[in-house]
């Protein structure tokens, strides 16, 4: 089984941009999740052993369930140390962006790093990057997760073998969570030669299943009854559903960030079911609602995203935005339910 994934044009560029670089920059979109922590951390892992010292920032705030990770601390958070991290961005002479395309999705960060004079490298997964001005684009839609780009990449530079669980076990959880535990976009068989080439590093993938999926807080498990049994509008005719959570849902329930995480997966467990929409009231913005989609088999959720909730993302998995209340948003998913009739059914 072929693991390598660069031509050999792009390893030598790689090596020698990682070579002559002194300060790295490593950094992913804001909201990060498993996927895009989990390769920064592999990543800098990788640039340490290296001999190299990045420094991984992310835009803002990560959910808890992540915190395990090794290196975790090391973490710069822009929303938190602006100063720090606009200094870091400056001085960069090399800046590697992961598990984005776009620079918009670094939100706050974009600014500051499309000034940036460092050169840039995409390491990605998410289809049509705009990325501009960049050294070198390495992008793969067709793979899982940012994670096992990372891993690939690692391996074929010769890098693996040196490397141990601080390496292993981000990357490990990276691969996870993009894939939903291996039970979407989870079919090609190199996947499971990377799960166990990580194993052999003695990472324990039962724990980090716990540590990210059996870590709530009682009322988030109460939060998502409640949306099951009392919010949820189910649709058996357009074999699709939505359900939309107010700032008083989650007032009521203690909301934390990434609360949510999940939870639209969920009404997919129906049998038959192609389509579940979840819609969020921004907790402090006025007029913002977030939208995730989720689907199965060749249901478009990214072209639905882009035509009506003013995003985008993968087939099965998008997410977008409206800026209105979150009853006309309700408006909105049905109407784009209603045109997409002929694709549930
Ligand atoms: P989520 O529902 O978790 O917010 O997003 C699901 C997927 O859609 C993620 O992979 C995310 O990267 C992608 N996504 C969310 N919003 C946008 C957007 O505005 N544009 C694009 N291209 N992708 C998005
Ligand atoms: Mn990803």
């Amino acid at each position: 089984m072929e693991l390598s994934l660069l031509t050999p044009q792009q390893c030598d560029l790689l090596s020698s941009e990682i070579q002559t670089a002194g300060r790295i920059v490593v950094c992913c979109h804001q909201s990060p999740d498993g996927d895009a922590v989990g390769s920064c951390l592999a990543w800098a892992d990788y640039l340490r052993h290296q001999g190299k010292e990045p420094s991984v920032i992310v835009p803002d705030q990560y959910p808890d369930f992540l915190r395990w990770m090794p290196n975790t601390e090391k973490v710069v958070r822009y929303d938190k140390n602006k100063d720090a991290a606009d200094a870091l961005i400056a001085a960069a002479e090399l800046i590697f962006f992961l598990d984005l395309g776009e620079l918009s999705r670094t939100g706050a960060m974009a600014e500051s790093l499309s000034r940036a004079e460092g050169h840039r490298i995409v390491i990605d997964h998410h289809l049509d990057p705009t990325m501009e001005g960049v050294s070198l684009m390495l992008s793969f839609p067709e793979l899982s997760s940012t994670s096992e780009i990372v891993f690939r990449v690692v391996y074929q530079l010769g890098g693996f073998s040196t490397l141990g669980t601080h390496f292993a076990a981000p990357l490990y959880c990276g691969m996870m969570t993009d894939t939903g535990g291996f039970t979407y976009n989870s079919n090609r068989p190199e996947i499971y030669m990377i799960v166990s080439l990580l194993l052999t590093k003695g990472i324990d993938k039962d724990k980090i299943y716990r540590n990210v999926y059996n870590n709530y807080r009682e009322s988030r498990l109460r939060l998502i009854g409640y949306v099951l049994y009392c919010k949820l509008k189910y649709f058996p005719e357009l074999n699709a559903s939505y359900f939309a959570l107010t700032r008083e849902d989650m007032r009521h329930f203690h909301f934390i960030k990434g609360d949510a995480e999940g939870l639209v997966n969920m009404p997919l467990q129906i049998k038959g079911m192609r389509l579940s929409i979840s819609l969020r009231e921004d907790t402090e913005k006025p007029d913002l609602v977030h939208i995730s989609l989720r689907s199965v088999d060749d249901f478009p959720c990214n072209a639905m995203a882009a035509e009506f909730f003013n995003g985008g993302g993968h087939l099965n998995a998008s997410g977008g935005r409206l800026h209105c209340s979150i009853d006309e948003a309700q408006q909105v998913v049905r109407r784009a339910m209603e045109a997409y009739k002929s694709k549930l059914k």
